[in-house]
């Protein structure tokens, strides 16, 4: 009846649907939440783009991708730059210069640069073999123990030395004022939020919402040629090698009866007491003047069966119990496992876009 059957009307699904569609294919895209976009998911609340499932900046620095993601919305120029606070102070994220100027009252780069050298030289780290240690060895004990420690122990529930060095990689380090979170040459947010991106995507795919793979399957075993499952992928095979580990996070959002509550999009709390680890204020990923202020505390939480999966966990473990299940895929045939859940990676929204179209090059 249908070419394929796309679980999941997420950003990976979303894509897929969007360039079969124009070769002629018949897709239907099921998802079992009550909405399209899987977690890019905006919301109107108070005339401001709420991020339902956390803050999403779109950053890349593939000219290609960039080009594609605007064809359906018109980027703003929206930068972002963090602020984290630990006890009474504030920094600048990433690390760099503003940072390193308020924790030590420094000015130029030679300084900073100093004061990292003779921090990392008592510490006598050699290759770095977790997160503590690469972290150590990047920017140095201060840093360390007030902007990395405590917001990572609570993101991960795990001691930094048990993560993978490679989260922290992520993060920028500069010997420069700029307080730009992210490297890459294109970044911005899509004006009237991303629900109008999926939504263009799907427009002609079919949908059904509400609707949950195990059940759907059962009564339609033959519903399509080929399926695309975005969901998570121990799930599909019933778990039967053991769960992979995810984090997942509790949104409590809030609508204040203020103009500001904040002054920045995003403040990240990095002391371990702070139960929450970031507040969002969504108004100022647009720039927003509206009366009142939409915010959402997240908290970190472990995952259980029932509970939205969001972070895959990427430790040794974990990854070779992936490569296991990426077997049985290969065997079973037929299914093309994608997306930051089908795949269990650490995806950005740009590489979910690239990976999506190698599955559709992939197919013909
Ligand atoms: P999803 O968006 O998770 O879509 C999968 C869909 O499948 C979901 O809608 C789900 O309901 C559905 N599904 C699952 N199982 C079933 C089933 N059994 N039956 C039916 N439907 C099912 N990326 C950036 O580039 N910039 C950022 O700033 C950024 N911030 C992030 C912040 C957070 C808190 C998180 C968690 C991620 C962030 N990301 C960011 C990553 C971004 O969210 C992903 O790259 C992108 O959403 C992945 O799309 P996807 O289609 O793979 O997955
Ligand atoms: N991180 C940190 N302190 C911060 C912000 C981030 O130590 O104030 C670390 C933390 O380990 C986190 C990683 O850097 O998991 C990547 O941060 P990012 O903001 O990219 O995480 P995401 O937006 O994916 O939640």
């Amino acid at each position: 009846m249908y070419d394929f059957l796309i679980v999941g009307a997420g950003l990976f699904g979303a894509v897929f649907a969007f360039e079969t569609a124009k070769k002629g294919k018949r897709c239907l895209v099921i998802d079992k939440r009550p909405h399209i976009a899987g977690n890019i998911y905006t919301e109107n609340i108070e005339g401001i783009n709420v991020h339902k499932y956390g803050a999403h900046i779109f950053h890349t620095s593939d000219k290609a991708i960039w080009d594609y993601i605007n064809q359906f919305a018109e980027f703003n120029n929206y930068v972002n730059s963090p602020i984290a606070v630990y006890n009474d102070e504030l920094y600048n994220l990433p690390f760099n210069m503003n940072t390193f100027s308020k924790m030590w009252g420094i000015k130029t780069p030679a300084e900073a640069k100093a004061r990292i050298a003779e921090q990392i030289a008592r510490l006598n780290i050699g290759e770095p073999k977790n997160l503590e240690e690469q972290a150590l060895k990047l920017v140095g004990m201060d840093v360390y123990e007030k902007l990395i420690k405590g917001y990572t122990e609570k993101q991960w529930g795990r001691p930094c030395s048990e993560l993978p060095a490679f989260i922290i990689k992520r993060l920028p380090l500069r010997f420069r004022y700029d307080n730009n979170y992210f490297n890459d040459r294109y970044q911005g947010i899509p004006i009237g939020g991303y629900t109008q991106i999926v939504e263009k995507m799907l427009a002609n795919a079919e949908v059904k919402l509400n609707t949950d793979y195990f059940e759907f399957v059962k009564q339609n075993p033959n519903i399509a040629e080929k399926t695309v499952f975005t969901g998570a992928i121990d799930e599909f095979f019933g778990y039967k090698l053991g769960e992979l580990e995810y984090r997942s996070v509790r949104f409590e959002t809030e609508v204040l009866d203020e103009e500001n509550y904040q002054g920045n999009a995003v403040v990240n709390y990095t002391h371990r007491d702070v139960p929450f680890t970031r507040i969002i204020e969504h108004k100022h990923f647009e720039f927003g003047e509206q009366p009142r202020t939409v915010i959402s505390r997240e908290y970190s939480a472990e995952w259980k069966p029932g509970a939205e999966p969001y972070y895959p966990v990427n430790d040794d473990r974990n990854n070779s119990l992936y490569k296991q299940y990426e077997k049985l895929a290969d065997e079973r045939g037929n299914v093309v496992f994608g997306g930051r859940l089908g795949m269990y990676r650490y995806l950005d929204m740009d590489k979910v876009i690239s990976l999506a179209l190698d599955a559709v090059r992939q197919i013909q």
